[in-house]
C-alpha cells in the first residue's frame, strides 16, 4: 500500500475519528483481558493443581470468568463500533462518488462507460466496505493479540521467544509479495467484472435491438467470455492469499512444535515450571492464530486498497464547477460563434467544426441545415457548454460564456431533440423537471400549450401516467410534447431543437410544430432541421458542410443560386 492510498484512508476516517477511538479503548481492554487468562492459567497449575490446594480452585475459576467476561464484552462494543464507523465511511464514499460521477463534464461520459461507472458504485464499492467494516475490526483484535501475546512471550521466557523471532522475517516477506500480488490482482478482477456489467447494461437497456437481430447467444457468449476472465483473476487473487494463510500457518504450527520441544526439555531439566510452559504455549497459540487471520485479512484487505483506487479514481477527478463565472443581471440571448474550432476530446485527430462564425440576434430563430454529419449538434452542445472549443469564442450577450457561471448558463438554455430522453416517472413530474416549483395549473397550462394535454387526459391516469424508463411506454409524438411542455415550463431565452420533428409522422408533426412554434415565441431559437419544409421561415440559415458554413441568408435568397448546397438539398428532398 503506497503512501497516497494510506492518506485518502486517513481522510475519509477522519469523521470517525471519536467512534474510532473509543473503539480503540475497547479494543485495548478487550486485548488485554485475552492476554490475561494465560497468566490465570499459569497461576493456577502453578499454584492450585500442582500443589493440590482444593479451596484455591473456585475463586481462580471465578477469575478467569470475570477476565472472559470483561473481554466479551468489550469486544461486542469495540466490534460495533468499528463496523459502524466502517459503514458510515463507506455510505459516505458512496454518496460521495455519486456526487462525483454527476459533476463530471459530458466528455468524461464518452470515455467512461455507464456499467463501469455502475460497478465502482456497487461491486467496488461493496468490496470496500468489507474492509473496513469487519476487517479492520477483526485485523486490530488479532494485531492486538499478537502484539500483547509477543510481549508476554518474551516475559514468561526471552530465550525461547527469541529463538522465535526467526519466523518474522519470511512471515512478513511473504505478507508483502503476496499482497502486491493480491492488490494487483484485484485491481484487474473489477474492471474485468466492471466490463461485463457495461456488456450487461448495454444489453439490457438495447434489448430489443438484441432480439431484432437474434444476438441473445452472441450477447450471453460475451458476458461469460468477460465473466471468465474476471474468474481467471480472481483465483489468481485467491491462490495468493491461500498460499499466503499456508506460510503463515505452517510457521505457526512448526513454530508451536519447536517450542513443545524445547520447552518440554527445559521444563524436564527443571530450568521452567509446567506453568510457564503452559502459559508460553497459550499465548504461542494466540500469537499463531492471530498471524494466521491477520494473513487472510492482509489479503482481503490488498483487495480492497484495489478497489478503492478505482474509486478515488474518480472522487479525486476535477469536476466541472457550476457556480463559477460571472451572473448576468439579465439576458437578451444575442448569440455569436467567432472562429470556433472543435474537436471531440475522445478523438482528436478528427477537426469536427473548422472554424464556424455566426450572429443570432435577440429573439430571431436561425437554422442549421446540411447532410448528416456536418457538426449541426455539435454547435448546439457547445452553447450549455457540453464541451468546450479548441478554439475561437462563443459570445451571449457580448460576454464569453466560459466566464459565465455555468448553472446559470444552462437555465437559460432549453433544448428539444429527435429523441428525447424522459425519465421514468409520471408525466406530470417529467413536465416539472426544470421548475419544481411549479404550481399544477402552470405544469396543465404548459402540457396544454405543448399540445399534450389532449393526450394526457385520454390516459386513465392522467398527469400520473408512468411513462417507463426512457419514456418508453409513449410515442415518438407524444414524448415529443411532453418534451416541449417541459421546456415550456423552464422558460429559457435561448431554444435548440435538434432535428425535433424528425422522428415523426404527418399527423403527430403537425401538432408538434404548432407547440414549438408556441414555445419558440420571444426566444432565441437554433432550429436544426434536416427537412428543410421546416426551416422556411426562419430569419436566417446556415447551410453547414463538413464543420464549416458554406452558405448563408434566407430561404427565398438561398433557393436563388442554384449551383449551391442549398438548393440541391432542397432537390434531393422533393425528388
Ligand atoms: P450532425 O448533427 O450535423 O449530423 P454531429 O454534430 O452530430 O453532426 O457530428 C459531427 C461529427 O462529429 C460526426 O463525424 C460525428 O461522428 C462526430 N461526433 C459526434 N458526436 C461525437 C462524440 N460524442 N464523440 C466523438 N465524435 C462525435
Ligand atoms: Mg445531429
Amino acid at each position: 500500500m503506497n503512501n497516497k492510498t494510506l492518506k485518502r484512508m486517513l481522510r475519509v476516517a477522519r469523521p470517525e475519528l471519536t467512534s474510532l477511538s473509543w473503539g480503540l479503548v475497547f479494543l485495548v481492554i478487550s486485548s488485554a483481558s485475552a492476554l490475561a487468562y494465560p497468566q490465570l492459567m499459569r497461576w493456577m497449575i502453578d499454584n492450585v493443581l500442582t500443589p493440590k490446594k482444593l479451596d484455591m480452585l473456585l475463586p481462580v475459576i471465578l477469575g478467569l470468568f470475570l477476565a472472559f467476561l470483561v473481554q466479551g464484552i468489550t469486544s461486542s462494543l469495540r466490534y460495533f463500533l468499528f463496523t459502524m464507523s466502517g459503514e458510515r465511511i463507506v455510505i459516505r464514499l458512496r454518496q460521495k462518488l455519486y456526487e462525483r460521477i454527476l459533476a463530471q463534464e459530458v466528455s468524461f461520459f464518452d470515455l467512461n462507460r455507464t456499467g463501469d461507472l455502475m460497478s465502482r458504485l456497487s461491486s467496488d464499492c461493496q468490496t470496500l466496505q468489507n474492509a473496513v467494516s469487519i476487517n479492520v475490526s477483526m485485523g486490530l483484535r488479532n494485531l492486538g493479540q499478537v502484539i500483547g501475546g509477543l510481549g508476554f512471550m518474551f516475559y514468561t521466557s526471552w530465550k525461547l521467544s527469541a529463538l522465535m523471532l526467526v519466523m518474522i522475517p519470511p512471515i512478513a516477506g511473504a505478507a508483502a509479495v503476496f499482497g502486491k500480488k493480491i492488490r494487483k490482482n484485484s485491481k484487474i478482477f473489477y474492471s474485468v467484472l466492471s466490463e461485463g456489467s457495461t456488456i450487461a447494461n448495454e444489453t439490457i437497456s438495447g434489448v430489443r435491438t438484441v432480439k431484432s437481430f437474434v444476438q441473445e447467444a452472441a450477447e450471453i457468449g460475451r458476458y461469460r467470455a468477460s465473466m471468465e476472465l474476471a474468474l481467471v483473476y480472481v483465483r489468481k487473487g485467491i491462490v495468493a492469499t491461500t498460499t499466503l494463510m499456508t506460510v503463515a500457518t505452517i510457521f505457526g504450527l512448526g513454530a508451536i512444535c519447536y517450542v513443545l520441544w524445547y520447552g518440554g526439555r527445559e521444563v524436564i531439566l527443571g530450568n521452567l515450571t509446567s506453568g510457564d510452559m503452559t502459559q508460553f504455549l497459550l499465548y504461542l497459540m494466540l500469537v499463531a492464530i492471530g498471524v494466521g487471520s491477520l494473513g487472510s485479512l492482509w489479503g482481503d484487505f490488498m483487495a480492497a486498497v484495489g478497489a478503492s483506487e478505482r474509486v478515488f479514481d474518480i472522487i479525486e477527478r476535477e469536476p466541472e464547477h457550476l457556480d463559477v463565472g460571472k451572473t448576468p443581471g439579465h439576458i437578451q440571448g444575442v448569440l455569436e460563434f467567432k472562429d470556433v474550432r472543435f474537436h471531440y476530446p475522445t478523438r482528436t485527430d478528427i477537426e469536427v467544426l473548422r472554424g464556424i462564425n455566426f450572429k443570432v440576434q435577440q429573439g430571431q430563430a436561425v437554422a442549421l441545415v446540411g447532410s448528416s454529419g456536418g457538426g449541426k449538434t455539435t454547435i448546439a452542445s457547445l452553447l450549455p457548454r457540453y464541451y468546450e472549443p479548441t478554439l475561437g469564442q462563443i459570445l451571449l450577450d457580448g460576454e464569453p460564456i466560459h466566464e459565465i457561471k455555468l448553472g446559470w448558463l444552462r437555465e437559460q438554455i432549453g433544448v428539444v431533440s429527435q429523441e428525447p430522453v424522459l425519465i421514468s416517472t409520471t408525466i406530470e413530474e417529467n413536465i416539472r423537471y426544470g421548475k419544481p416549483e411549479a404550481t399544477d395549473a402552470d405544469v396543465a397550462a404548459a402540457a396544454q400549450a405543448a399540445n399534450a394535454l389532449e393526450f394526457i387526459r385520454s390516459f386513465p391516469e392522467g398527469m400520473k401516467t408512468r411513462v417507463g424508463e426512457k419514456g418508453l411506454q409513449l410515442s415518438g409524438g407524444q414524448k415529443q410534447r411532453v418534451a416541449i411542455a417541459r421546456a415550456l415550463l423552464k422558460n429559457p431565452k435561448i431554444l435548440i431543437l435538434d432535428e425535433a420533428t424528425s422522428n415523426l409522422d404527418t399527423a403527430s408533426e403537425y401538432l408538434v410544430q404548432e407547440a414549438l412554434q408556441r414555445l419558440m415565441e420571444g426566444r432565441t431559437t437554433l432550429i436544426i432541421a434536416h427537412r428543410l419544409a421546416t426551416v422556411r421561415n426562419a430569419d436566417n440559415i446556415f447551410v453547414i458542410q463538413n464543420g464549416t458554413i458554406v452558405q448563408s441568408g434566407i430561404h427565398d435568397v438561398l433557393i436563388a443560386d442554384k449551383e449551391g448546397l442549398y438548393f440541391e438539398l432542397l432537390q434531393r428532398q422533393i425528388h
